[in-house]
């Protein structure tokens, strides 16, 4: 079987050095500023990322979508971007990095984030890409491309949640549900909602997920706010889930001293806070954090 962790490693590997706005971008990204908050158990951290402007500050509405060319197609993509093929995706360098290793997973076809149909295929892109955590933002909280499915991946030790969860499991969790094959924990203390699916089997990860997709879903057919990050470690799944009850905090449009451009979505979820305004960054304190997670998560 094809090893899909060193193909996306060489692939990595050409792409910043053959392509120059990829290259600009993850050199950047070794001297980012970042700073940290504690919050006790867990700690909260932010990143000053001016090259993140295209994401946090980008235009989602249906108008602005329907208007622009989809940069997740192959024929609107790049010339120097490369891929890494994994059946009906593509794996990709992200160029606007956030990860020190970032990419982004488009499926071949152009349909609709959605990830009922898909989280199959999201297990299974883990599970190959085990080097690192493969990630999903829902079509109304985060994902820059809400018209054309796909998944991020990004360097495994980045993100606070996935380590705090094995840190605090003993203490921070309250298991829901056991089955024979999988078990559902939600978090706690943890200043957000985060539901966690343990299992090593595919059926089950799948059965447990649609479960709690169900939980939250308001109506038929329309995809409740989540965000998800799975891991592959020790032959068994993670799958973190964190619903959303909105999109962007107030602050996202306040006025001048009052405005912070953060654009929750999973990394910010999962303890990362990106801002791409240096004034921001500097001005952005814990209490802001705790008012963001408060209005955005479930
Ligand atoms: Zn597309």
């Amino acid at each position: 079987m094809t090893n899909i962790n060193q193909l996306t490693k060489a692939l990595f590997a050409s792409q910043i050095q053959d392509w120059p706005l990829a290259h600009t971008n993850f050199e950047g990204l070794k001297t980012v500023r970042t700073k940290s908050f504690s919050f006790g158990d867990y700690e909260v951290r932010v990143q000053f990322n001016p090259a993140r402007m295209v994401s946090s500050g980008a235009k989602v509405d249906a108008k602005s979508i329907a208007e622009r060319p989809c940069f997740l197609c192959k024929v609107n993509r790049p010339a120097e971007q490369a891929a890494v093929d994994f059946g009906d995706y593509e794996i990709l360098v992200n160029p606007f990095p956030i990860f020190p290793e970032h990419f982004t997973i488009p499926r071949k076809e152009h349909v609709p984030q959605q990830i009922k149909p898909f989280f199959g295929d999201m297990l299974e892109l883990s599970r190959a890409m085990d080097d690192y955590l493969v990630f999903y933002n829902g079509p109304k909280c985060g994902a820059s491309a809400p018209d054309h499915i796909h998944f991020q991946a990004g360097t495994k030790n980045f993100l606070p949640l996935v380590n705090d969860y094995h840190r605090l499991k003993n203490t921070h969790t309250d298991l829901l549900v056991t089955t024979e094959q999988s078990q559902l924990f939600q978090m706690k203390n943890y200043g957000r909602t985060v539901y966690v699916i343990e299992s090593g089997n595919q059926a089950a990860a799948i059965d447990a997920f649609e479960k709690l997709y169900r939980f939250f879903e308001l109506e038929e057919s329309t995809e409740p706010m989540l965000n998800i990050v799975c891991t592959f470690e020790n032959g068994q799944w993670n799958v973190f889930v964190l619903p959303r009850k909105a999109f962007r905090p107030w602050q996202y449009t306040a006025e001048s001293e009052k405005q912070l451009l953060v654009s929750p979505a999973t990394v910010e979820m999962c303890g990362v806070f990106i801002t791409p305004i240096e004034e921001h960054f500097n001005r952005i304190t814990k209490n802001d954090i705790e008012s963001i997670f408060e209005q955005v998560s479930y």
